[in-house]
């Protein structure tokens, strides 16, 4: 499957489906998800999902979906059945392209890998798994309930099932040494196939980890340690093909996650189901959907009222610039500065472009394409702080007679400290002329 013929400056229609039920909560989670020892109602659920979904296609008319994605949760809780509705459904609703990414998140325990083949015979094509470690200690650490041989048996037959897989690793995790975490990710880039999500383990608030964290009894590796990590991640992961085109996921050239990457370059997806949040455009106004996200209150919702939203908030120019800015320097690809005028009515004045330029935190390019990253040597400045920069009056450097950037993009030494380079860029917005 090739995603090239969607681009930054098209990114495509998604349909996302949020299903809310785990088997149990991981200790570090502060996903929607929720735990229902006496099970739930499948058939029920299954309705609403379609209601919304119904309302939905009213609310926004026509469109034609690049890609769907089952997220959780853990959607392959799901029977077979139900997620082929859904699909019937979309298809029934909207046109979908022959070639659709059709992707559902999986916990590789045994019970969901026997449901692969009804996932795929539903019309699922691609699987991702939470393996989230390739050790069994770490793995109890983690509050999972699936082993290593749990997963690696999943993967054969994920391999043998979907056109696509790829699985999630957490890194950064208490104790882990660089060495460890180098042993450990080879390992797993022998299992891969064109893609890994890898994530540095944060601790969010609200979370038994965070608890414990607090208590000073759960030790994660400082920055500088967690660093040392992340750069042995890019190493390991462009040696090996699989290269890194966003903060935390790595694929082979064309083997990107395309409703990832949809959301990335700022396009328009349907969020579906409880907590579900979306991004649609209706007579040019684009608009944030948040959707309820107890489970059952939203079903009662969708009863009630045809969908679940608890919020249908207008984008303004300025916030989608900010969302543009925040999503889109995520990728290796970077922002077309032209798109972003368009949208937002600004543009990141060049003065902040040029001192973070000359901070190695980004780069810029004049044409359609950037040239390519250079590899190592971004540790060598400090990370942790960008100085400030004068604002968005000041001046080019002296000497820089460039006409101004079609795009920028974020370093891999950017991309570390994201929130920091995206903050100085976002303050130094101008009108766009
Ligand atoms: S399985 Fe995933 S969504 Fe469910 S609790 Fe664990 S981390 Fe959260």
């Amino acid at each position: 499957m090739s995603v090239d013929d969607l681009t930054r400056a098209d990114p495509g229609f998604g349909v996302y489906i949020h299903w809310p039920f785990c088997a149990q909560k991981c200790p570090y989670c502060d996903f929607n998800s929720h735990v229902r020892f006496a099970g739930w109602d499948e058939d029920r659920f299954l309705a609403a999902y379609l209601r919304e979904l119904d309302t939905t296609a009213q609310r926004i008319g026509k469109r034609t979906v690049a890609s769907i994605f089952f997220g959780g949760g853990t959607p392959s809780l799901m029977k077979p059945e139900t997620v082929a509705a859904i699909l019937d459904r979309i298809g029934e609703l909207w046109s979908v392209r022959p070639d659709a990414e059709i992707t559902l998140e999986a916990n590789p325990g045994s019970v969901e890998a026997q449901r692969f083949a009804g996932y795929r015979a539903a019309g699922i094509n691609r699987v991702s798994m939470g393996f989230q470690s390739l050790r069994d200690e770490d793995l109890k650490r983690l509050g999972r309930i699936h082993s290593v041989a749990d997963a690696k048996a999943a993967l054969a037959i994920a391999r043998t099932t979907f056109e696509r897989y790829s699985f999630d690793l957490i890194y950064a995790r208490p104790g882990q040494t660089p060495d460890a975490w180098r042993s450990e990710l080879k390992e797993a880039l022998d299992l891969a196939d064109s893609h890994v999500s890898l994530y540095q383990l944060t601790i969010e608030p609200d979370t038994p980890y965070a608890a414990l964290h607090a208590a000073g009894k759960l030790i994660v590796p400082d920055p500088d340690a967690a660093l040392a990590l992340y750069e042995i991640t890019q190493e390991l992961t462009s040696a090996g093909g699989l290269l890194p085109y966003e903060i935390s996921n790595h694929a082979r050239p064309g083997e990107e996650s395309r409703h990832n990457l949809l959301y990335w370059r700022y396009g328009e997806y349907a969020g579906i189901g409880p907590g579900a949040h979306g991004r649609t455009i209706v007579e040019s106004q684009r608009t944030a959907t948040v959707a309820e996200r107890h489970p059952e209150t939203w079903a009662d919702l969708v009863e009630a009222q045809g969908h679940g939203l608890i919020e249908e908030t207008p984008i303004s120019a300025s916030e989608q610039a900010d969302e543009m800015l925040l999503m889109g320097l995520r990728l290796r690809e970077g922002i077309d500065l032209d798109r972003l005028a368009k949208l937002g009515g600004v543009r990141p004045s060049e003065g902040a472009i040029a001192h973070l330029k000359e901070l190695g935190m980004i780069d810029v390019a004049h044409g359609a394409t950037f040239e390519p990253e250079l590899p190592g040597n971004w540790r060598n400045n400090e990370l942790d702080s960008i100085p400030m920069c004068a604002g968005p009056g000041l001046p080019p450097d002296a000497g820089h007679n460039a006409p101004p950037p079609s795009l920028i993009r974020a370093t891999p030494k950017g991309r570390f400290v994201l929130n920091a380079v995206v903050s100085e860029l976002s303050k130094s917005f101008t009108a766009s002329v």
